[in-house]
């Protein structure tokens, strides 16, 4: 399987970062190595000292699909999720000065955590779900899935005219404002709507 991951999918995080909302998804894959599951403890890794949580909805393809129309995405995804798409912040912001891709800072291992799934239609409708993250207790990101500029739809839609969706593959569906570090001790807890999608511990 595949993760693939949308990036600036919420303005107001696009602004937070000084970055463009742009006119076309911004696409970038993690590998099956930097998932991260049922609520195991999340290493700080050595290469950086600015690890940023990016809280997100995930989806998961239940068939293979190409080229697929944004009216039909729907029937390709039914279980839905909370995750974190960990990102060394610091190297982030080297690469992208230099124009190199982004996968060092974003696909290292544990960098995909994704919650337990759970059938979407117990939790609503894909273009609205509330879904948020306490750090610590406190809530730090909150949202709604229709703030996305690229509904989940699009981005299904988008990504299958360049690469084949499998089943089991997954979409980190982009992060809303309100991402920040995280360090040794922290606990994040994901939600949709009050819901607990997961819980874990940064060490
Ligand atoms: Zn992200």
């Amino acid at each position: 399987m595949k993760i693939i991951c949308v990036g600036r999918n919420y303005a107001a995080h696009a602004k937070e970062l000084n970055n463009a909302v742009e006119e076309e998804p911004v696409i970038f894959l993690k590998p099956d190595s930097a998932l991260l599951i049922n609520n195991k403890d999340f290493y700080l890794p050595d290469f950086s000292n600015d690890i940023h949580y990016e809280t997100e909805i995930v989806v998961r393809i239940n068939k293979a699909v190409k080229h697929i129309e944004e009216k039909f995405a729907h029937r390709y995804y039914d279980s839905v999720t909370v995750g974190i798409d960990f990102t060394a912040r610091d190297l982030q912001s080297i690469l992208k000065a230099k124009g190199l891709p982004w996968e060092r800072a974003k696909a290292f291992d544990g960098s995909a955590v994704i919650g337990s799934f759970v059938p979407l239609a117990d939790v609503g409708i894909i273009s609205d779900l509330n879904f948020s993250m306490k750090l610590n207790g406190q809530t730090v990101q909150s949202a709604n899935s229709s703030e996305m500029v690229f509904s989940v739809n699009k981005v299904i839609s988008f990504v299958s005219r360049f690469i084949t969706l499998k089943t089991g593959d997954l979409i980190f569906t982009g992060t809303p404002q309100g991402v920040g570090p995280v360090k040794a001790g922290d606990q994040l807890m994901g939600f949709i709507g009050d819901r607990e999608m997961f819980n874990f511990k940064v060490k």
